[in-house]
């Protein structure tokens, strides 16, 4: 690689990277995160995969903002220098894309990104939250114990670097910043996390258990913003299998009072992460689609059990457990996303890529097209 000066590099354009990485995403993780020490201090990763390449939060903020832009520059330099070996070359030592190397979002790219931060993601664990999803660990681990003093060291670091990144004009000002720490309502950093997305673009992830006034007035003052509720169900019956929780009705009344204090439509967005055997059905699938139409909602986004998605990701680059890989053509989440988009479809309605593989959404996209064309659904 010694071979490669950095000024060969300025005229490479095309090389492997991926979205995240280009539009500078910074993912701030605590408990949840993957770098050395980052329960105690917290940490920046570019995405929210077990591989993520990252840094860990510094005692002050400019060196947490600087280290982070380091790492970009790092990654983005060594996959200039890929781009310009030979294959026969391809066994060179990689030290900044190791992981990012085995992973099906890193292609080939167009260099195109203005260097600004374009997502600013609060994903900081311990977080508390009263649901029980059975695709989260928070009710029944660590991740969900908050205790502020313990705690305080990461979250503050977080704040910190954030503040410093938007004072010192890092930000981009069409970023999308994300409250996604458990469950905000009953968070205690909350007020904090309202004071600095308020007039951003923002995104707040919530469970609806509780209909929050502050949330309300955002909603009702920035058409920028919005929240995120991930439904996974269309009754009552499924709500509280999915969530551990009997309170399908009050969260419908909730999601009804946040929707009226909208400006647009568009700023309630629904989530429906596929369990098969739990919320696949067509009751479920029919009742959500008429709950999308009383609020008056186009677009569902489908995702998945994400507990299965870090072993995806191993098995597939790694030859000694190919022959682990579901062998038929749909696997039953393919299957159960298809349905429900190709019953959007039929209803005019879009649905839209949650947290699929590129390949696999390719396919239930696929799968969905057959289905409304063979009258299937
Ligand atoms: S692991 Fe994948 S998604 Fe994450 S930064 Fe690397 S290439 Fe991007
Ligand atoms: S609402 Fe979110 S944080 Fe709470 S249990 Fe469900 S997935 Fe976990």
């Amino acid at each position: 690689m010694n071979k490669y000066k950095k000024n060969d590099l300025t005229g490479v354009k095309k090389y492997r990277s991926c979205t995240y990485i280009e539009r500078f995403h910074l993912n701030f993780n605590g408990l949840n995160g993957h770098q050395i020490n980052s329960n105690n201090k917290g940490c920046i990763e570019f995405c929210c995969l077990s591989l993520a390449p990252g840094i860990t939060l510094c005692d002050t903020a400019d060196e947490s903002i600087k280290s982070i832009i380091k790492k970009r520059a790092e990654i983005i330099t060594e996959s200039k220098m890929f781009s310009l070996l030979d294959k026969s070359d391809y066994d060179k030592i990689r030290n900044f894309t190791f992981a990012c190397a085995k992973c099906p979002y890193f292609n080939e790219m167009t260099e195109g990104g203005d260097g600004l931060i374009h997502f600013v993601n609060i994903n900081m664990y311990p977080a508390p939250c009263q649901s029980k999803c059975i695709y989260c660990g928070v009710h029944n681990g660590k991740s969900g114990v908050l205790n502020r003093r313990l705690h305080a060291e990461c979250y503050e670091n977080m704040f910190n670097a954030i503040e410093w990144a938007r004072d010192n004009g890092m930000i981009a000002t069409d970023a999308v910043w994300q409250a996604a720490s458990g469950e905000i309502t009953i968070h205690p950093y909350k007020d904090r996390m309202f004071d600095l997305m308020k007039d951003k673009d923002a995104k707040f992830l919530t469970n609806c258990f509780i209909f929050d006034e502050k949330i309300a007035a955002i909603l009702g003052a920035n058409p920028r913003s919005s929240i995120n509720l991930s439904i996974d169900a269309g009754t009552s019956e499924t709500w509280y299998k999915v969530k551990g929780v009997d309170n399908f009705d009050t969260v419908m009344d909730n999601l009804a009072k946040y929707s009226a204090s909208c400006i647009r439509l568009e700023q309630i967005t629904l989530k429906y992460i596929i369990l098969p055997g739990i919320n696949d059905n067509l009751e479920d699938y029919r009742a959500v689609i008429e709950i999308m139409k009383q609020l008056k909602i186009e677009k569902l986004i489908i995702s998945r059990d994400n507990r299965f998605r870090i072993e995806k990701l191993i098995i597939s680059r790694d030859n000694r457990f190919r022959h682990k890989l579901d062998k038929e053509k749909y696997s039953l989440t393919d299957k159960a996303t298809g349905y429900l988009a190709a019953m959007l479809k039929e209803n005019g309605m879009i649905a839209e890529n949650g947290s699929f593989w590129p390949d696999e959404y390719e396919k239930v996209s696929a799968l969905a097209n057959e289905l409304l064309e063979s009258n299937k659904v």
